[in-house]
């Protein structure tokens, strides 16, 4: 299962304009705005990873009663996001020999797929990878830009010179610190049934959504 980022900051900016727009479309009672919304909020090519997607409805439940939270329609959304987190919570947590990173990278190159291939392996913890300059730059910028637990050396030894890429211990810790937030997510979550199902609307109940696993 993909490891959403810990760090939720960089969606805050994206919080409050989707909650200007849910408003907006509340205002209006323009239910085809908030349909198309929700369907990119849920649909997996666009969908917010389900961390920043709690958090999200969390904003919207600050300074909102029950009744003008339930205008906003984001039952689906709420409902998308506990069985997520439920499916999360109902697996192992990671073990100790488990070393696997995966992450969908934003690169789909040959480099990032061999990259990728070294990241999700749980044995590998070590990689000499000989590679040009520019290559090696390139990998830098991917493992940088998704904040991965991985450092990344070069040795100039022989041509072209060795990337020596290493897994940190602190992937762990990442992982622990990340089953905490989701269970916190998923506990606060479930407290807000009342809320955030739109039942009388039509939509299906959240049954069973105050139950932890
Ligand atoms: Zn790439």
């Amino acid at each position: 299962m993909p490891q959403p980022p810990l760090d939720l900051r960089q969606w805050q900016p994206h919080h409050a304009e989707l909650v200007a727009l849910f408003d907006s479309a509340a205002v209006l009672s323009a239910s085809a705005v908030r349909e198309r919304l929700l369907g990119f909020l849920l649909a997996p090519a666009t969908a917010l990873p389900i961390l920043a997607a709690a958090e999200f409805l969390r904003v919207c439940r600050e300074k909102r009663t029950p009744e003008t939270l339930r205008a906003l329609g984001l039952s689906p959304l709420y409902r998308h996001v506990v069985d997520s987190l439920k499916q999360t919570a109902s697996a192992p947590p990671r073990s100790d020999s488990d070393w696997s990173i995966t992450v969908p990278l934003s690169c789909r190159c040959a480099l990032c797929a061999e990259l990728s291939a070294f990241l999700s392996d749980s044995q590998r913890t070590r990689f000499s990878w000989p590679l040009a300059k520019d290559r090696r730059q390139h990998i830098h910028q991917i493992l940088d830009g998704h904040h991965l637990p991985v450092t990344h050396e070069t040795t100039r030894r022989g041509s072209p010179s060795t990337l020596v890429l290493t897994k940190q211990p602190a992937l762990f810790q990442h992982a622990a610190a990340l089953r905490k937030k989701q269970q916190e997510q998923l506990a606060w979550l479930a407290q807000q049934p009342a809320a955030l199902c739109d039942i009388a609307a039509g939509n299906r109940p959240c049954e069973g959504v105050g139950q932890l696993p």
